[in-house]
C-alpha cells in the first residue's frame, strides 16, 4: 500500500459542498442565520436549552471559563492527559491550574484521585472553582460522580467534549449538561463532525448563555431589554465587558449544519470500526481503553495500549508505523510534562498515572472512511511488528 493512512480525516459529502457554496452567494458571510440555526440544531440533538457558536474550542473553553467568573488566584483543575487548550483556557483568565490524575484504563480523570484531591484542597483552602473533565477519545467521563463532588466542594463543571459529540451517557447525549455547567464541542477537522474550525459551548442557564454570547462578541450588547442606560437611537449597542472576536462565520455554520445530518452515521462507522479493532486485539497483547457500561463512545480516537511501559519500544512502533505508511499519533503528552507548564512548576512524577499513559498509548487510524482493506493492513501490520 503506497497511500498514507492518517489517525484521522474529515468526510466531505457534495452536499456539504453545496452548502458552503450557497452562503458564498448569499448576502451574509457571517451574523447572518445560519449560525443560530447551528446553534439551535446542537442544543436539540444534544437535549441541552442553548448553544453558543463561537471559532474554536479552544475559544469556548476561555469564555467558559470567564463566564463562570474565573479571575486571578482561582484555581482550576483539568485532566493532564489532553490538548493543551483544555488547560491553557484558565491561564488566559489569570487563574492557577492544576490537574488530577487519569484513571488509566479509560484515560479520563480518576474520580478517586479526584476525590482525595478535593479533600487535601478543603483542609489547604484552596479548593477549585472549576473542573474541566475531559471526554478522552469520545467516551465520556462519570460525571455523575462528578457532579456529586461538585455539590459537596461548590464547584463548577465545564466538560470538555472536544471529542465527544454524538456519544451517549447513561444513555443521554453528551452535551445535555445534566451534570455540568457548560458543555464544549470542537469542529476541527480531525473531530467527529467539522466546521474546519469552530467550536460551541451548550448550557442550561441563561446568565450563562448571556455571558458566553457577550464574550464571544467584544463584550457588546445589542439587545435594547439588557441596556444599562438609555439608548441614544437605532444605531446604539453597548460594551459592557472586555470581550473577543470569537465569532463562527457563515461558511462555518453552513458546513457544520451539513455534517450533522452525519453524525449519527459517523458515530455508528466509528463503533463499527473501534468493534473490528477489538476483535483482531482480543487475544493479544495489545489492550484497548476500557469502556464503561454507562458510555457509548463516539470514538473520536481508537487507542491501543502496548503491554510495554517502555519509551523505546513505543517510538520504535510508532516510528515503524509510519515507515509503512501509517500515520499513527500519539494523544497525548501530558499536558504537566511541557516547557512552558514546567515552567509554572510542574515537573516529571507528578502525575504518575497519565506518564504511564503516555509511555504505552498509540491512537491508530479511525475515521468514517477507513476502507476495511485499509483496517486490515492496519491490524495485519501491527501484529508483525509486536511479533518481533
Ligand atoms: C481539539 C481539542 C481542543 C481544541 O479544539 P479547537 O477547536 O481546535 O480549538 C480542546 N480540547 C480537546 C480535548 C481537543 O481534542
Amino acid at each position: 500500500m503506497n497511500k498514507v493512512i492518517p489517525y484521522g480525516r474529515q468526510n466531505i459529502s457534495s452536499d456539504d459542498i453545496e452548502a458552503v457554496i450557497e452562503v458564498l452567494h448569499s448576502d451574509y458571510l457571517t451574523q447572518g442565520p445560519l449560525v443560530p440555526k447551528f446553534e439551535q440544531k446542537v442544543a436539540q440533538y444534544c437535549q441541552a436549552s442553548m448553544a453558543v457558536a463561537v471559532n474554536s474550542a479552544t475559544s469556548a473553553l476561555h469564555i467558559a471559563c470567564l463566564a463562570l467568573g474565573v479571575k486571578a488566584e482561582d484555581n482550576v483543575w483539568t485532566s493532564p492527559i489532553s490538548f493543551v487548550a483544555s488547560a491553557n483556557c484558565a491561564l488566559y483568565c489569570g487563574a492557577n491550574i492544576d490537574f488530577v490524575d487519569i484513571d488509566v484504563n479509560t484515560g479520563n480523570m480518576s474520580i478517586t484521585a479526584l476525590a482525595k484531591k478535593l479533600a487535601i484542597a478543603k483542609l489547604n483552602n484552596c479548593l477549585p472553582k472549576v473542573v474541566i473533565p475531559v471526554h478522552l477519545a469520545g467516551q465520556s467521563c462519570d460525571m455523575q460522580a462528578i457532579a456529586e463532588l461538585a455539590k459537596q466542594y461548590d464547584f463548577a463543571i465545564i466538560e470538555d467534549a472536544s471529542h465527544a459529540i454524538g456519544a451517549k451517557y447513561q444513555n443521554l447525549p453528551v452535551g445535555n449538561c445534566l451534570y455540568s455547567d457548560i458543555c464544549v464541542f470542537s469542529f476541527h477537522p480531525v473531530k467527529i463532525v467539522t466546521s474546519a474550525e469552530g467550536g460551541m459551548a451548550l448550557t442550561n442557564q441563561p446568565k450563562l448563555a448571556k455571558h458566553l454570547r457577550q464574550y464571544r462578541s467584544h463584550g457588546i450588547v445589542t439587545e435594547p431589554s439588557l441596556f444599562t442606560e438609555p439608548s441614544h437611537g437605532p444605531w446604539y449597542y453597548q460594551q459592557q465587558t472586555l470581550g473577543f472576536n470569537y465569532r463562527m462565520t457563515e461558511l462555518q455554520a453552513a458546513l457544520g449544519i451539513s455534517q450533522l445530518n452525519r453524525l449519527d452515521d459517523f458515530v455508528a462507522k466509528r463503533n463499527e470500526l473501534a468493534k473490528t479493532y477489538d476483535q483482531a486485539f482480543s487475544k493479544t497483547v495489545l489492550d484497548s481503553l476500557y469502556q464503561n457500561i454507562e458510555t457509548y463512545s463516539s470514538y473520536h480516537l481508537y487507542v491501543i495500549q502496548l503491554p510495554y511501559n517502555c519509551a523505546n519500544i513505543h517510538k520504535k512502533i510508532f516510528t515503524s508505523l509510519r515507515e509503512k505508511g501509517i500515520f499513527s499519533q500519539v494523544h497525548y503528552i501530558p499536558i504537566h510534562m511541557q516547557p512552558y507548564y514546567q515552567q509554572l512548576g510542574f515537573s516529571f512524577g507528578d502525575f504518575p498515572n497519565a506518564e504511564q499513559y503516555y509511555l504505552n498509548s498509540i491512537s491508530i487510524p479511525l475515521y468514517p472512511d477507513l476502507t476495511s482493506q485499509e483496517q486490515q493492513y492496519v491490524i495485519d501490520t501491527l501484529l508483525a511488528l509486536l511479533e518481533n
